[in-house]
């Protein structure tokens, strides 16, 4: 049996893993922390849960994903939600609410609007909207390995939708929003994501909503890590926790051994499920790089990424029993993290986020640009960073408490994180959470999952395509194993 070892056990590799068992590969994850899930992950403090990853799931009822998500016992056990909103913008004392129900969306929207071309614009959103529900994730499976039947399926599932997505994909929710006189539409269309990515996204976003396919669950994090790890298990795989993987030894363009501190680990294929960038910089030798990986990660502007600072609340009153998700906008002082480029903190809390004591927990992001990065990195000692990120929490309780004045005196900080947490805890790229996002500017980016030049070395993890989240970490995990089996029935069949 052919061994093939897997560096990092994020959702991603777990993934890998699963089928690469269901290949029939002797597989082994290796993972630097204690337990898996990487960045889809949950912790307990001051007897309070804090859900680290899922608020959204996209392709949680049709379309590509959901084999996948079967296939991997992701869901197994975990009861879906189906809010009838999406996410709530409050706006003074307006709210807009992405309702699932498109046509009452559509005049949710209409009634701010103040002019003729409010309304044009509006029209024109739901529009393109209507026009990305049919829109396939992405096809299933790694497009090199179709056959040409399977090729001319998936150009026919994607044509419909090909001119709106590239019409869209060249204007920015900033330019987009800038067009109405209104000034709540204005603020709406950049409070949901950076105003710098293009509109095609949010519509793509608003799509998968109102077309049933993105919903929340009634569970946390780990739940659904612990899900594919016990899959991956049951399939008779291995998992190696805390070992940090430091070094490869390549041989002749082939990966010989890889080390951590401690053990040489070999194999005869490697699957890279840690974060691409960060492998790129730490562990792959500068002589295999791929020119165009590098410059992607370097070109921040063109190719932004977003981190973000992330505080859990303890709220000890009577919070609804149902799924919360808004976001506020800053207020006159802001709160401007390096080059911030974002007006509104998102604060969250679910049903099951309800702790033990009855209290409830609630969650803010205030997403940042990754540069902003250096700002934390930079602080001269414990303390300077310390003060903050406290100071950074602290506005985004007032800015909460200023809004709901009867929260005030029942609302406490429990722990914050920044980039350097997430960037500590699972070597992700200068603390990102997410792959990037096309802007006007930038051209579509993917990587090859097979390595150019390393020739037993695939890569999986979100990062191989642009968007990123859970259903991309998965397929991609998925794609790796597609790939090395291609790859290797063609080496069968020369031979
Ligand atoms: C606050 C937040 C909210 C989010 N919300 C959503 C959401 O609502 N919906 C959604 O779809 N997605 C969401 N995401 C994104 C989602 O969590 C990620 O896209 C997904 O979990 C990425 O999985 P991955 O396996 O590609 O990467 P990771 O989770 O980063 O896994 C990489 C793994 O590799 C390990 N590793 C790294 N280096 C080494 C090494 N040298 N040796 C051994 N192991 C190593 C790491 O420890 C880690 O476990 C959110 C993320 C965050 C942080």
């Amino acid at each position: 049996m052919k061994k093939l070892i897997i560096i990092g056990g994020g959702l991603s590799g777990l993934s890998a893993g699963v089928y690469a068992r269901l290949h029939g590969f002797d597989t082994t994850i290796i993972e630097k922390n204690k337990e898996v899930g990487g960045l889809c992950t949950t912790w307990y403090k001051d007897g309070i849960t804090i859900d680290g990853c899922i608020h959204w799931l996209t392709g949680s009822s049709k379309g590509n994903m959901m084999p996948i998500y079967k296939e991997l016992d992701l869901l197994k056990g975990v009861k879906i939600l189906k809010p009838d909103f999406f996410y709530k913008f409050y706006y003074g004392d307006s709210v807009i609410e992405i309702k699932r129900d498109l046509d009452d969306f559509k005049k949710e929207l209409l009634q701010y609007a103040e002019t003729d071309n409010d309304k044009e614009l509006v029209k024109q959103f739901i529009k393109m909207v209507k026009k990305l529900k049919n829109m396939p994730f992405h096809s299933n499976k790694p497009i090199d390995t179709m056959k040409k039947t399977e090729i001319v399926g998936y150009i026919k599932s994607i044509a419909g939708i090909a001119l709106t997505w590239n019409k869209t994909m060249h204007i920015s929710l900033y330019d987009f929003s800038e067009y109405f006189n209104s000034e709540i539409l204005k603020h709406f269309f950049i409070s949901f994501m950076p105003k710098f990515y293009s509109l095609t996204y949010f519509a793509a976003l608003v799509a998968q909503f109102t077309n049933d396919n993105a919903d929340t669950i009634y569970s946390i994090s780990s739940d659904l890590a612990m899900n594919v790890k016990n899959r991956f298990l049951e399939l008779g795989g291995n998992i190696i926790t805390g070992e940090e993987i430091t070094k490869l030894n390549i041989c002749d363009d082939k990966i010989i051994s890889i080390e951590s501190k401690n053990k040489v680990y070999d194999a005869d294929y490697f699957i890279n499920a840690s974060p691409l960038p960060y492998f790129y910089n730490n562990l792959l030798d500068k002589k295999y790089h791929d020119s165009y990986i590098d410059y992607v990660f370097k070109d921040v502007y063109n190719y932004p990424l977003i981190s973000t600072v992330y505080v859990a609340m303890k709220i000890d009153k009577d919070y609804p029993n149902e799924v919360d998700h808004f976001s506020l906008i800053y207020d006159n002082d802001g709160i401007v993290v390096g080059r911030s480029h974002n007006e509104t903190i998102h604060y969250r809390a679910y049903p099951h986020n309800k702790n033990n004591d009855g209290s409830t927990t609630l969650i803010a992001l205030v997403d940042l640009h990754v540069e902003d990065y250096d700002i934390f990195k930079n602080a001269k000692d414990k303390n300077t960073y310390q003060d903050l990120k406290m100071s950074i929490a602290k506005k985004v309780l007032n800015i909460y408490v200023n809004k709901f004045k009867d929260m005030e005196g029942h609302i406490s900080i429990v722990d914050v994180a920044t980039p350097l947490t997430f960037e500590k805890f699972t070597n992700t790229y200068k603390g990102a959470y997410l792959s990037n996002l096309a802007t006007p500017v930038n051209e579509r980016r993917t990587f090859d999952i097979k390595d150019k030049r390393v020739n037993n070395l695939y890569h999986a993890g979100q990062w191989v395509t642009q968007i990123g989240g859970i259903p991309r970490a998965l397929s991609n995990g998925k794609f790796a194993v597609d790939e090395l089996v291609f790859q290797n029935n063609n080496e069968q069949r020369k031979k």
